[in-house]
């Protein structure tokens, strides 16, 4: 047998397995333009440097900000990020000469943004029967960015009843925009800081997060009454942006009063369906507090997670396991994160499904009884290795097409290792009561870019969950 027929093969059992036309979804909260720079050499960044002045960003670098409120923070940060070549994602201080600051750096593109934006858009494309993506902002540029599909709807109250239609139906002239600028990097681009001599390890992106005062991470509350009617419509949900939630707002309101809301939404949209399976999405979250309610009031109330590495890293690190994230972050062993995921797991028992996804792997853990099969769910891993792969080659996924792309890009070399640590792994005692799953990733060397990779994956694990659980349930 040829390997383009090989390939044909594995392309129509992928498509097979990609029926996501059983699923109705429910997306919130994050949509934002995103809008793109690629750094292609040191140069730039050195420029940087030099006009900065190199002692400052040293500081700066030391002192590690978490909040990006002058250009140095930033060019302290954003190095941090190309010399470890990890993904990060910094909020930046709603100020206006500091925009504009931003607003002069020469931009390569401008596409559709945040996790509820790229994920509504991956899904309609992908034939899903139903994506009703909400954000509570959405203006005219935000909703031209959203593919033109009968299955993709945005929903709204009209006369008190609830209106589905799409993006481009539904903006409101004067909602706000919100702008996140994503500095991309390749691999290998050099440059100074003092003494260090930085060379990037591999292609990535440093994200630089704006958060408007006026944007409030809630469901409006005409909607919100609506929500058990949604619920009553949708096999699953996944939420996403919390990492957007600000301490204190300038009206006073505090990121206490948001969660209590974000904890009251996921509630009435179980209300009148209690099968509904609802993912979050984890995200960079630079915030200590805003991590800590994400995890005490909103992971339990999930029954999926979606993380990458570092993510991992950050979550364990804060349940209280400092010495075993921090392990994760610099070792980036599977053993690690599988430890931890089964400490999360334990931890919140609500969690039926846990999900990592790594430069090299990713990864499913889930109870014993869950009634997928590891072939299942080894299906699931590999549809969504595909699309990372797809997505990283050609930068966008614009129909299921496009799909044989990815295929065709090989599994890393790390294929054999990782199949004899899990292996190894779901031998062991302590692991007795889990299903271990995972797959390499299809690597692209010179990706077109790295935004959303992260969530094109786990959505497409969790609806290739939910899709094939909803087909077990039948039989
Ligand atoms: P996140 O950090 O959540 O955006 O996830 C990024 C994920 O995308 C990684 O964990 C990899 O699985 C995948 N990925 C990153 N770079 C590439 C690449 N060059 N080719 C294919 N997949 C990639």
């Amino acid at each position: 047998m040829d390997t383009s027929y090989n390939e044909y093969k594995e392309y129509r059992e992928c498509m097979d397995y990609l029926d996501f036309s059983n699923i109705n979804i429910f997306l919130a909260y994050n949509i934002n333009v995103d809008a793109i720079k690629y750094y292609t050499s040191g140069k730039e960044i050195q420029n940087l440097i030099e006009r900065y002045g190199e002692d400052d960003i040293i500081e700066k670098y030391n002192e590690y900000p978490r909040k990006i409120c002058n250009p140095i923070d930033y060019i302290a940060r954003l190095i941090h990020a190309m010399a470890n070549g990890k993904p990060a994602e910094v909020p930046l201080l709603d100020d206006e000469n500091l925009n504009k600051w931003f607003d002069n750096f020469k931009y390569d593109e401008e596409r559709m943004g945040g996790q509820v934006g790229i994920i509504a858009n991956l899904l309609s494309i992908l034939r899903t029967k139903k994506v009703i993506a909400y954000s509570p902002i959405l203006s005219k540029k935000q909703a031209e960015m959203f593919v033109d599909n009968d299955n993709l709807v945005y929903p709204s109250v009209v006369d008190g009843n609830l209106v589905l239609k799409k993006p481009i139906e539904s903006y409101k002239e004067n909602d706000p925009l919100k702008i996140n600028r994503i500095f991309e990097y390749k691999e290998g681009i050099e440059f100074k800081l003092g003494p260090k001599h930085i060379i990037t390890p591999i292609a990535n992106r440093f994200i630089v997060a704006s958060r408007p005062d006026k944007l409030r991470l809630e469901i409006k509350e005409d909607l919100k009454e609506k929500l058990p009617e949604i619920g009553e419509q949708i096999d699953c949900a996944i939420f996403s942006g919390y990492q957007g939630i600000k301490e204190k707002y300038s009206d006073g309101k505090t990121y206490e009063y948001y969660f209590t809301k974000a904890e009251e939404d996921l509630d009435l949209l179980r209300q009148k369906n209690k099968k509904i399976k609802i993912h979050l999405e984890f995200a960079s979250i630079q915030n200590i507090n805003l991590r800590k309610n994400i995890i005490n009031r909103i992971l339990p109330k999930m029954d999926c997670l979606g993380m990458d590495e570092t993510e991992v890293g950050n979550l364990i690190s804060t349940m209280g396991y400092e010495e075993l994230g921090q392990k994760i972050i610099k070792d980036s062993k599977m053993e690690d994160v599988v430890e931890a995921s089964k400490i999360i797991m334990e931890t919140y028992p609500n969690l039926e499904l846990l999900q990592v996804h790594t430069l090299y792997y990713i990864l499913v853990m889930c109870k014993k009884d869950n009634p997928l099969t590891t072939k299942q769910l080894k299906k699931i891993l590999e549809l969504a290795t595909i699309l990372a792969a797809t997505k990283a080659k050609l930068g966008e996924i614009s129909n299921d097409s496009d799909l044989f792309k990815g295929l065709t890009v090989p599994r890393n070399k790390y294929n054999e290792l990782f199949k004899s640590i899990v292996d190894n792994l779901q031998k062991e005692e302590k692991y007795k009561n889990y299903k271990i799953v995972a797959t390499p990733s299809r690597l692209v060397d010179v990706p077109k870019s790295t935004v959303g990779l992260g969530d094109t994956i786990s959505s497409g694990a969790f609806v290739g969950y939910v899709s094939l659980l909803k087909e077990a349930n039948k039989k």
